[in-house]
């Protein structure tokens, strides 16, 4: 029988993350975790216990933090997993960058940038997997508010290949996270003790004040409704969407 998205969110919707990891990996046999080099890295440590069934990946951009890429080091030998690294395409990243030099994202926006740094290498890794994980949690900001547990993934599924995406975490708060943690001794990235929240590419993030909203260092130039990198693009509302492309 198909498996229904809407169904399972129901079902899991007060649910553990780690039940929900158990039930999706039970579930799909080609399953990927997207580890961003952050604190969804409780969702590796969750993900080791399970086997090695779910293929690690991350996006590498070219324009991480070097604290990242040792970060990302670290993981690997803590856990003795495979992470699978996501280049984007290098005339695509040439082009841009003859075209546009390498900081167009403050004065275009940032989606071009990442359509090419990101959505691209990220539809290559989906297409061979019929269900993804991904960290996404509601406190995240305004754009998460509504993430569901389990969904139809209507960004990456094409007529032929429907893709489901797991969001465990997304009943968890920054702080159960954190206590995950600290309890289990899982290694963070050392940008979390400088302030960091979110952390994505470093010319666009930015350590937040405390008061602030975790996603507020991401594209801090851009409106927070906006604050989506493609990968989770559906979390934007399309009232949003149209004054953004209106202004491109
Ligand atoms: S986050 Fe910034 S540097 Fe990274 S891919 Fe997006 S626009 Fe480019």
């Amino acid at each position: 029988m198909a498996y229904e998205p809407e169904v399972a969110a129901a079902k899991f919707a007060e649910a553990d993350p780690r039940d929900v990891l158990a039930h999706a990996v039970d579930r799909f046999e080609r399953i990927a975790l997207s580890f961003s080099g952050a604190e969804d890295v409780a969702l590796v440590d969750m993900v080791a216990d399970l086997g090695d069934k779910v293929q690690i990946f991350c996006l590498d951009t070219g324009r991480l933090h070097p604290e990242t890429y040792r970060f990302l080091e670290k993981v690997r030998d803590h856990y003795g997993l495979d992470i699978e690294l996501m280049f984007p395409d290098p005339e695509a990243v040439q082009q841009l960058v003859r075209e546009k030099g390498l900081f167009s994202f403050y004065r275009d926006g940032h989606q071009e940038c990442c359509a090419i740094r990101k959505i691209e290498p990220l539809r290559r890794k989906l297409a061979n997997v019929d269900a993804w994980i991904t960290g996404q949690r509601r406190d995240q900001s305004p754009t998460r508010a509504e993430v569901p547990v389990v969904q139809q993934d209507r960004a990456f599924s094409t007529p032929g290949h429907p893709l489901v995406k797991f969001n465990p975490l997304a009943n968890w708060t920054s702080a159960q996270v954190w206590d995950y943690i600290r309890e289990y001794e899982v290694p963070y990235n050392e940008l979390h003790e400088r302030g960091f929240k979110s952390i994505g590419c470093e010319p666009c993030t930015r350590p937040v004040a405390p008061h602030e909203h975790e996603r507020a260092g991401r594209w801090w130039w851009e409106a927070a409704t906006q604050k989506e990198c493609g990968l989770h693009i559906t979390n934007i509302r399309e009232d949003d969407i149209k004054p953004a492309r209106a202004s491109a």
